[in-house]
């Protein structure tokens, strides 16, 4: 052999994901991409984007759980946690006892929450104060135009959703920064601290009601929002109310292969596992697909991925075929179908280049999370990665490895090891993420489109 017959046969080549993909596969790419930013522009919290699989399930026939159903092959069923997260299940032929193929995403994603007393008046300007949920970088989220989504059950009862900032004649929300010319002391902070928790106080008006007082301009927010969802303030300490960035997703670059979007992690997955579960015909396996809500916090609670609601639906679609569920777990597979953080040339020495994920190269397996020496990750095995890895190559799906940074440089976690935790083979895989967890995050289409179909691979293996 030559030596470059040695270096092929040998060696690995990973390509660019534009080099492999053929026209067609371009425009099905082009089309899922247009699909996946609507559902980004309808769901923007966990709620709005369970909301959204309810709806489009039923559209393709899927019908709620009820304990003590019947079920046989083809059945689509779907598990409403709460308004806050969903499963979803297409039977397969094979008997559960044989395992689920399970993908895994989650639904929230960081932005700042409204304390249970949040709305005050300053200096004649009213603000909401927040708890910002997730990790963030607290100086980004300043400056920015943002939106109010949530829902508030009200004292007699009856639930009112609230958006407000996102129609084109909408008002937007705004937290205020220092202007430069006083940021003396401000710019000797740790960046960490140039914005505190406590100043991230968004901003809802100055214009004070006619009378007497020094509540005048609070009371005429209060008033306009009384008006517009019939709220009180003391209906505030029975919502669940988000400030996230206002605005639709955009395609970025010249050449328009990259989507900016608010909370990519994880909706890019999660909408990725949904069409795919939507498109594929019967499976062997019982497909399942979970849409978490709560994983930027630990995935804790009910709605999170360590809650109980899994072992429910789980556990009912087993008895309904007189199977025990840890036989159907300890057979099932899971892909925690996660984002990992694309290459950046810009911050280079934050990665292994040998180790991370690439923007087009495909969708990212990840073995390990974790921090340290892969404190709190599921490391997955090598049958574990040998079978993700043969069933994507049968598939035709284009993939790449990825780890999340330079060894101590830091770290991360899934849902992947509360998977693992229930006797499920899981591997970690999704998109790379430019600026993963800012206001605005960036993908690549081809990304998307490829963790759609490796999903797909996953459902039908
Ligand atoms: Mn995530
Ligand atoms: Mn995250």
């Amino acid at each position: 052999m030559t030596t470059e017959e040695l270096r092929e046969s040998l060696l690995a080549a990973p390509k660019n994901g534009f080099a492999r993909i053929s026209a067609e596969e371009r425009a099905e790419m082009e089309g899922y991409c247009k699909r996946y930013m609507a559902f980004m522009d309808a769901a923007k919290t966990e709620r709005e984007a369970t909301t959204w699989a309810i709806a489009e399930a039923e559209k393709y026939g899927f019908k709620p759980f009820v304990p003590g159903m019947d079920i046989k092959p083809g059945d689509k069923i779907y598990y409403n946690n709460r308004d806050k997260a969903i499963a979803l299940a297409v039977i397969g032929t094979e008997s559960l006892a044989q395992g689920a193929n399970i993908c895994a995403a989650h639904v929230d994603s960081p932005r700042m929450d409204l304390k249970p007393n949040p709305l005050y008046e300053e200096a004649e300007i009213a603000y909401f104060k927040t708890h910002y949920y997730g990790g963030i970088k607290k100086y980004q989220w300043v400056t920015v135009p943002l939106a109010l989504h949530g829902v508030v059950y009200r004292k007699d009862g009856s639930i009112v959703t609230v958006t407000v900032g996102e129609d084109e004649n909408d008002p937007i929300l705004m937290v205020s920064d220092l202007l430069p010319h006083l940021a003396a002391d401000q710019m000797q902070k740790t960046a960490g601290k140039v914005i505190a928790a406590e100043q991230l106080n968004v901003i809802l008006g100055t214009e004070p009601i006619e009378g007497e007082g020094s509540d005048l301009v609070k009371l005429n927010v209060m008033k306009w929002l009384n008006e517009k969802y019939g709220l009180i303030e003391s209906d505030f300490l029975s919502a669940e109310l988000a400030i996230v960035p206002a605005g639709r997703s955009r395609e970025v670059g010249f050449d328009r292969s990259l989507i900016s979007a608010y909370g990519h992690d994880d909706r890019v997955c999660a909408y990725a596992e949904l069409e795919a579960l939507f498109t594929i015909p019967t499976p062997k396996k019982t497909a399942v697909c979970i849409l978490a809500d709560k994983e930027e916090i630990g995935s804790v609670g009910i709605s999170g991925m360590q809650s109980q609601y899994f072992e429910h639906f789980m556990g009912g679609l087993c008895d309904a075929q007189g199977v025990k569920l840890y036989d159907c777990f300890a057979n099932s597979f899971c892909l925690s179908a996660d984002v990992s953080n694309a290459f950046d040339p810009n911050f280079a020495e934050t990665c292994d280049k040998r180790n991370n994920s690439f923007l087009n190269y495909g969708v990212a397996i990840c073995k390990y999370t974790g921090s340290r020496g892969k404190g709190g990750a599921s490391d997955a095995s090598a049958e574990a990665m040998g079978h993700i890895r043969t069933t994507f190559d049968n598939a035709g799906v284009i993939w790449q490895i990825a780890t999340l940074g330079k060894v101590d440089q830091g770290g991360g976690g899934t849902v992947a090891a509360y998977m693992a935790n229930r006797n499920i083979v899981t591997v970690d895989a999704g998109v790379p993420v430019l600026n993963m967890h800012a206001p605005l995050e960036l993908v690549s289409k081809l990304d998307c489109y490829e963790t759609m179909l490796a999903c797909k691979a996953i459902y039908l293996a």
